[in-house]
This record gives C-alpha cells, sequence and structure tokens, in this order.
C-alpha cells in the first residue's frame, strides 16, 4: 500500500469527490457507496450500490438474511465496485487493464465517510480478476493506493478488532 505524494493526492481526492458525487445516488437502504473507475485521467467506469436493475422488487436490503452465510457483503445490494466495473468493461473494455478504482462511502448528506481496512473478498476478485491495477480508499491518515493483488490478500486476512 502506498500514500500518494501531495500532488498526487489532491488528483486523487478529485476522483474520491466524483465518487462521492455517484454514491449519492445509492439506492441501497444500509448503505450508500459509489466507484469511478479512472484511465489515462477519464472516468471509463461508475456504479452505486443498488438492488438489481434498480428495482424496488429485487430489494434484499432490510430482510433477514441466514445467519449461516458469511458476513462479508455489508451492503446487501450490487456493490458500487461490481457496478463500475460492469459499466467500464461495457463502455470501455479496452481500458480497464491498468486502471486506478476509487470507492467511497457517504452519509446521508452527502459526506464522505473514511474508510476503513480492505475486507471486501468479492469485490477485490473481481478489480484483480479484470486487470485493474490499484485500487483507493480514503483513511483517516489518507488515500491510499493499493496494488489489487495486495488489495485482495488484505481483504482475505481481513480481522474485525
Ligand atoms: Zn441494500
Ligand atoms: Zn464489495
Amino acid at each position: 500500500m502506498t500514500v500518494p505524494t501531495p500532488s498526487e493526492q489532491k488528483e486523487a481526492e478529485k476522483w474520491m469527490l466524483a465518487a462521492a458525487e455517484v454514491a449519492k445516488d445509492a439506492l441501497c437502504l444500509r448503505a450508500k457507496c459509489g466507484t469511478v473507475i479512472v484511465s489515462d485521467g477519464e472516468i471509463i467506469g461508475s456504479g452505486y450500490n443498488a438492488p438489481p436493475l434498480d428495482q424496488e422488487e429485487n430489494r434484499t436490503c432490510l430482510e433477514e438474511v441466514s445467519t449461516a452465510k458469511p458476513k462479508y457483503d455489508k451492503t446487501c445490494c450490487l456493490h458500487a465496485e461490481w457496478r463500475a466495473i460492469l459499466d467500464a468493461l461495457k463502455r470501455n473494455p479496452d481500458k480497464i487493464v491498468g486502471a486506478k478504482l476509487y470507492f467511497t462511502r457517504v452519509d446521508e448528506n452527502g459526506e464522505i465517510i473514511k474508510s476503513g481496512r480492505p475486507f471486501c473478498t468479492v469485490c477485490s476478485r473481481l478489480a484483480l480478476d479484470t486487470g485493474i491495477a490499484e485500487f483507493l480508499l480514503w483513511h483517516d491518515e489518507g488515500i491510499c493506493a493499493y496494488p489489487t493483488a495486495e488489495y485482495n490478500k488484505l481483504s482475505y486476512h481481513y480481522r474485525e478488532d
């Protein structure tokens, strides 16, 4: 994991704010998340978390879920990262390899909530498999860039404490 230089930090902040804008449209009742995927200074894919097809009849946010299932899926809807990756694959399939993924959560007022450590192994695997180079999160200490393979490993070793 690396902390970008101050000028990179400014650039990264710009994309995090773009991800926060996308997150405002999230339809999940548990968390509002947004993702933008950036390649060569432009957004090639974006997504927010929501029920499949954005349709109310597909909503599971407030349903009782089986306690036998692992709890990795904290937002219950399609994750913002999946949506952004699918969007990039549809619109810019030739640009996803080597791209950077910016993820953030926002509160009800659209303000960025700083991220904890990587934990979602579904997103980490998918990002790695599609060739995304870096996964960026905004931690308390600043925006941090994780090479996707490292992000995947850290997600698998996540421990709640
Ligand atoms: Zn939901
Ligand atoms: Zn995820």
